[in-house]
């Protein structure tokens, strides 16, 4: 039997795990090669237009699908269907819409070798993040489920004899969602979910790079029974799109993830409206550092920061770019790094063994390799991966450097590449002001054995999540509440028991009875 049974190897180790994965590579085998499909989706109904193909990033000549880019129109279009579905959503019991996002997490699971095969073959996800990817995304729906079912019950307020009084809380109108290539499925989701279950009806516009796992997505959700008019995906130019979702006085709020430029985008064109004033929630950014002091353990240190620098290849707002390791450490703690760096696997990320796929798309390689020659031509180099010959995609090697200061990078290297500063006693407080001025403040590692230092840090630093002594990626839904601060965007935090509260309007209900 290949699985259930307990089953050991020559030297004793359980290789239950193993048989796990077996099921499971046979069944991605009959995803790499499919083509999906993606269009502007309103009211259920598929619109035709301008189609793109879809390539994947780590084969530059495969052709994952094709993609049907949405219209000005057809976006006016929807907004106006979105809009005439909320009162009809919004009226619909909470417990009725939890129960579709906890189907949709039964589906996500029911179909999770395809949708890993999906992000692997249109994002160049590895294997584990696609897992990882896949959780995430049933987290969210579940969390939400919860969160909703819990916060919509109506709160009984005091009151004179003769009159009753309410609150409760409601939909706000069309939500527009907009959501980034880096978690096509999590993130996208995690957005969505969120505004539906409060009531909302919603515009969806995933990142041009991953409308087909978006696509798909919306498919499952309406399996899982979510009507077809209260959700609206447009695929499409981020610019087009998005500024016609953004400026349309009907939009009663925005969920954004993605760079902190555009962020500033979206804000300016709400604000330049005349309709209501909307809430933004944006999750941008980071510049995010790791502080290492000398009473660390390097070994664990190490772990630590190649798995939040380079895991994703270093494609999450979380990961680590800049390590500061005190000097009493620093050769010991570089030359693990290099030891490290140099065990790394490149290439297809359809291999079990594989670290790091590639990045996103050309742009994202060339802004990445700027940034990598300057570096260079720097003489800043401490260590980098070879990349193996023959690949043929998006690679970039993952790469550390030698800094003196956080405040020389301008802006952030959302890829493989790790900076390094050393630093001594007397400057911790320095290196905690020039952390907060960069603005930024997403995440931040501490690795200390010495309790009032990491106290120290943690009391001084504007970030929004602080991690002692382990990785700083991977936040967990309902565990670790994830965003930031700043130039890292407006919180609630997505996962978190107060991320719902900005979707909603609160109404108090008075009755002379
Ligand atoms: N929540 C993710 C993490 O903790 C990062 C999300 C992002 O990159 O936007 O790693």
């Amino acid at each position: 039997a290949l699985y259930g049974e307990e089953r050991r190897n020559s030297r004793g180790i359980n290789m239950n795990v193993l048989d796990q994965w077996l099921p499971l590579q046979a069944e991605l085998k009959n995803w790499w090669d499919k083509q999906w499909q993606a269009a502007p989706l309103v009211g259920g109904n598929r619109l035709a237009g301008e189609v793109r193909k879809v390539m994947c990033p780590y084969q530059l000549s495969h052709q994952v699908g094709e993609v049907v880019w949405a219209s000005a129109e057809q976006t006016h279009d929807a907004i106006d269907h979105l809009s005439a579905a909320f009162v009809g959503w919004n009226a619909t019991p909470v417990d009725t819409r939890a129960a579709v996002l906890e189907r949709t997490a039964d589906k996500l699971e029911e179909h999770m070798p395809e949708l890993m095969a999906l992000c692997t073959r249109e994002a160049g996800k590895s294997l584990q993040d696609g897992i990882d990817e896949v959780r995430e995304a049933v987290d969210f729906c579940r969390y939400y489920a919860l969160q909703a079912r819990q916060r919509f019950a109506t709160i009984t307020l005091p009151g004179p004899t003769g009159e009753s009084n309410e609150i409760y809380l409601q939909g706000r109108g069309v939500f527009a969602c907009i959501s980034p290539w880096n978690f096509p499925l999590a993130i996208f989701l995690g957005q969505v979910s969120a505004a539906l279950v409060c009531g909302n009806t919603v515009v969806a516009k995933p990142a041009e790079q991953t409308s087909l796992v978006a696509m798909r997505c919306v498919e499952l959700m309406h399996e899982a029974g979510l009507p077809k008019d209260v959700l609206a995906l447009l695929p499409g130019d981020g610019a087009q799109v998005g500024s016609v979702v953004t400026s349309d006085p009907r939009i009663a709020g925005v969920a954004f993830t993605g760079s902190t430029q555009t962020a500033h985008i979206i804000n300016r064109a709400l604000a330049a409206r005349d309709g209501a004033i909307a809430p933004m929630i944006a999750e941008t950014g980071g510049q995010n550092a790791m502080i290492v002091d000398s009473t660390a353990l390097p070994e664990q240190v190490i772990k630590d920061v190649v798995h939040s620098a380079f895991q994703s290849a270093g494609q999450r707002c979380s990961a680590l770019r800049v390590l500061f390791v005190q000097e009493d450490i620093a050769e010991r703690v570089l030359e693990l790094l290099k030891g490290a760096m140099a065990e790394l696997n490149i290439g297809n990320p359809g291999y079990r063994a594989t670290d790091v796929g590639p990045v996103i798309d050309a742009e994202a390689r060339a802004g990445l390799q700027q940034h990598i020659d300057k570096m260079k031509a720097a003489g800043r180099l401490i260590a980098e991966t070879p990349l193996p010959e023959g690949l043929d995609g998006y690679f970039v090697s993952p790469v550390a450097f030698r800094l003196d200061s956080i405040s020389e990078l301008e802006k952030e290297q959302f890829g493989p590449v790790l900076h390094v500063v050393t630093w001594r006693n007397k400057d911790l407080d320095k290196i905690i002001d020039d952390i907060n001025a960069t603005g930024f403040g997403l995440t931040l590692g501490i690795h200390s054995r010495n309790e009032d230092t990491a106290e120290h840090i943690d009391a001084r630093v504007r970030i929004g999540n602080v991690y002692v002594n382990r990785n700083q990626i991977g936040a967990v839904v309902g565990v670790q509440p994830f965003g930031g601060q700043g130039l890292s965007g407006t919180g609630p935090k997505a996962g978190g028991p107060h991320y719902l509260l900005r979707f909603v309007t609160e109404r108090t209900r008075t009755i002379n009875t």
